[in-house]
């Protein structure tokens, strides 16, 4: 079972480069008009999701500052900051965000390379208040442009991801829950995979099984589609 923080360096800086690369010609594929859509996530048309993107990396760039220089900087100012920046971003013209998405895409790119060793392992505290590694930063960053490529709902799927992003994806969302406690009786059994208890010590009432995207795509909250559950538990726990 693959683990992302336990992936060389450059495998997992290039699993952040894909994930921009396919968003960004998922984002070229959507029309002007269509920004205004909405997104698959609740409350947000494209547009705002589009806006989050960008501000996602220059937020996450500011971990690496933080990392760097010793000088606590976070990635939003507050919860209010970031939402209404969102809201005002989701007001650009589609050309501005989709400009602003790879230019902050093209500068957070440059800090990752220039990034030394004492800057991978200082520890840094995440919007979510949780106190990790600088490098989760690649993590962090990976999970968004894969998984938010899915959420523009423009036919992007997690059966376009490399086989390294959803063995990720399902290993950090089961860790996720078992730290929480949640998902007590969920066996995730991914085709190919070996099945994977979410809380061992608690006896299987809900088995869910199908091909390795699909078991991801129901884990990570993003619908059930074809996969099989048997057992009472038909939705997964919150995972982010
Ligand atoms: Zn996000």
């Amino acid at each position: 079972m693959t683990r992302f923080a336990e992936l060389p360096l450059a495998q997992r800086l290039s699993i952040v480069r894909s994930g921009t690369a396919y968003l960004a010609q998922r984002l070229d594929g959507i029309a002007d008009d269509d920004f205004r859509e909405p997104s698959a996530l609740p409350d947000w048309t494209r547009a705002h999701l589009i806006a989050h993107l960008g501000y996602n990396a220059t937020a996450l760039g500011r971990l690496l500052d933080w990392a760097e220089t010793g000088v606590e900087t976070p990635m939003y100012s507050s919860a209010e900051g970031r939402a209404t920046e969102i809201a005002e971003g989701a007001t650009l013209e589609p050309e501005t965000l989709r400009h602003e998405f790879r230019r902050t895409a093209r500068i957070f790119d440059e800090r990752l390379s220039a990034a030394t060793e004492s800057v991978w392992s200082a520890q840094v505290r995440t919007a979510q208040g949780r106190l990790v590694r600088a490098d989760e930063v690649l993590w962090m960053r990976s999970r968004e442009v894969w998984i938010h490529a899915v959420d523009l709902a423009d036919g992007a799927r997690f059966e376009d991801f490399p086989d390294t992003v959803l063995d990720s994806l399902l290993t950090d969302i089961t860790d996720v829950w078992h730290r929480r406690g949640d998902g007590a009786g969920v066996l995730l059994a991914a085709d190919g995979r070996a099945a994977i208890p979410v809380q061992p010590e608690t006896a299987v009432t809900t088995t869910v099984s199908g091909p390795l995207a699909t078991v991801v795509r129901w884990a990570a909250g993003r619908g059930a589609g074809d996969i099989h559950i048997d057992g009472p538990q038909t939705s997964p726990p919150l995972w982010l």
